[in-house]
C-alpha cells in the first residue's frame, strides 16, 4: 500500500479530511499552503512519505502513540490521561488582557522560557487577514503577541518544520488536537530524522470542539461585516452557544448554528476535544469567565504547575466536581459524533486502527 503523497491526497485532501496543522508543511517542495488548503504541487513516486506519517489524518494505533508519550495503552477514554485537573488564571495583566480566557497558556510559556525550560515556542499568530499562522516565539513580547484564540484552522506546526533553528534549542509546542495527535506522531516516527521534533520538550494542548474553514468562513464574515476588520472572535459556552464578533469596538453576537456551515469536515471525524496527547491541556471553564480549565497529564505538566503556583504565575482553584463531569461529558460526545463519522468511511479507509475503534466504542458508546 501506498503511504506517501499518492495517498495524502486520496485518503486525505481529496475527501476534504485535512485538518490544515501543518505538520505536511517544509518538508518537501511538492506541498504548500494557500488561503487555509494545503496544495499538492506535484506527483511524489515514494512508496513512504513523511506527510503521510506525520498526518493526523491517516492509520492511527492511538494505543502505539499513547505507549510512547504515556508509557501505557490508551486507556483514560473520557478526556485522556489527567493526573490533575484544576481551575487557573493568569497573574500578570499583560497575559489578562490579551489572552482568550485566563491567559494560563501564555503565562505558561512565558514561564517556560523565562526558567530557561525551553528556548522556543512554536505558537499561533492571526495576522490582519485572519489566517492563522504558526511562529516562533523567544520573548515575552513574542508570547503577548500571540495570545488569544483564531478559530480558523491553521499550520501552526509548519512553523515547527521550517525554523530557522540554531540546533540547540528546547522547543515548546502550543497547538490544537490535531497538531498534538501529528506532533506525537512525528515524535514516534521512524522518519523524523533531520526534523527538530526530538527537541520539542514541552507540548500544550488547547481544548477544540472544532475549527473553521479559512475561505468560506471569510467570505460570511464580508458578507456580514464588509471590509472593517475583526479585532476578536470568541465562541462562547452553553447555554449561550454564541460567536462573539468584536468589530472595531462593537460586539456582535452570531448564533453558532450561522457559523456551522464553515467547520472543517475533518473536524467531524476528530475523536479529541481536549488535546490528549499533551503535557497541559488547556481550555475554558462552563460558567466561569477569566478562567480556564487545565487538565496536567504528564510528570513534566504538574512540574510546570508547580512552578507557576510558586513563582506567581498562576492562581489556581479547585475544580468544581460538577463542571469536571460535564466536561468528560462533552469530549465523550466528541468522540461519538467522530465515530459515526468515521463509520460512514469505508472499513479499509479508517484512520484509526481497529482495535482502538472498538476500544473506543466499547467505552463510549450510548
Ligand atoms: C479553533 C479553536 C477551538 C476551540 N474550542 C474550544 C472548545 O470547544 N472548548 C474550550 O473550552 N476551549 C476551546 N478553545 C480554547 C479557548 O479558546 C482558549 O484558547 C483556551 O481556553 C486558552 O485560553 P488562554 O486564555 O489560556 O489562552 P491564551 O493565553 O490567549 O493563548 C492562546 C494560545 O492559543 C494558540 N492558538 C490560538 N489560535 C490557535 C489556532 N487556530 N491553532 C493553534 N493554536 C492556536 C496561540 O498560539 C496562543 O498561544 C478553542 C480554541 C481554538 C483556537
Amino acid at each position: 500500500m501506498n503511504k506517501g503523497l499518492k495517498a495524502l491526497e486520496t485518503k486525505v485532501l481529496d475527501r476534504g479530511q485535512c485538518a490544515a496543522c501543518g505538520a505536511c508543511l517544509s518538508l518537501c517542495p511538492y506541498l504548500c499552503s494557500w488561503k487555509g488548503r494545503i496544495v499538492k504541487l506535484h506527483d511524489c513516486d515514494l512508496s513512504e512519505g513523511r506527510c503521510f506519517s506525520f498526518c493526523p489524518r491517516t492509520e492511527v494505533d492511538l494505543d502505539t502513540l499513547h505507549q510512547f508519550i504515556f508509557g501505557k495503552s490508551y486507556e483514560k477514554i473520557e478526556a485522556g490521561p489527567v493526573r490533575k485537573v484544576l481551575m487557573a488564571r493568569a497573574v500578570a495583566p499583560a497575559f489578562k488582557e490579551r489572552a482568550q480566557n485566563g491567559g494560563v497558556i501564555s503565562a505558561l510559556i512565558d514561564l517556560a522560557l523565562g526558567e530557561g525550560i525551553i528556548q522556543a515556542a512554536i505558537l499561533t499568530e492571526r495576522n490582519t487577514d485572519l489566517l492563522p499562522q504558526g511562529r516562533i516565539a523567544k520573548s515575552r513580547e513574542q508570547v503577548v503577541s500571540c495570545a488569544g484564540s483564531s478559530y480558523v484552522a491553521g499550520y501552526t506546526l509548519e512553523a515547527l518544520n521550517r525554523g530557522p533553528w540554531e540546533g540547540e534549542e528546547r522547543i515548546g509546542v502550543v497547538g490544537l488536537p490535531c497538531q498534538v495527535l501529528a506532533l506525537a506522531r512525528m515524535k514516534a516516527s521512524s522518519q523524523k530524522k533531520r526534523t527538530p521534533v526530538d527537541r520539542v520538550d514541552l507540548v500544550v494542548g488547547v481544548f477544540c470542539t472544532w475549527a473553521l474553514d479559512y475561505q468560506p468562513f471569510m467570505g460570511f464574515l464580508k458578507e456580514r461585516f464588509g471590509d472593517r476588520p475583526i479585532s476578536k472572535l470568541d465562541v462562547t459556552p452553553p447555554p449561550e452557544r454564541l460567536l462573539h464578533v468584536k468589530v472595531g469596538e462593537e460586539l456582535h453576537r452570531v448564533p453558532l448554528d450561522e457559523v456551522r456551515p464553515f467547520i472543517r469536515p475533518s473536524c467531524q471525524a476528530c475523536l479529541d476535544m481536549t488535546g490528549e496527547l499533551s503535557d497541559i491541556s488547556v481550555g475554558t471553564v462552563e460558567g466561569a469567565e477569566g478562567w480556564n480549565t487545565v487538565l496536567v497529564r504528564t510528570p513534566k505538566g504538574e512540574e510546570l504547575i508547580r512552578l507557576a503556583g510558586a513563582k506567581g504565575a498562576l492562581e489556581t482553584r479547585k475544580y468544581p466536581e460538577d463542571i469536571w463531569a460535564h466536561l468528560k461529558e462533552a469530549s465523550i460526545l466528541k468522540k461519538r459524533r467522530a465515530l459515526s463519522a468515521l463509520k460512514e468511511l469505508q472499513e479499509s479507509d479508517l484512520p484509526l486502527s481497529k482495535k482502538v475503534i472498538d476500544k473506543i466504542f466499547k467505552e463510549v458508546a450510548p
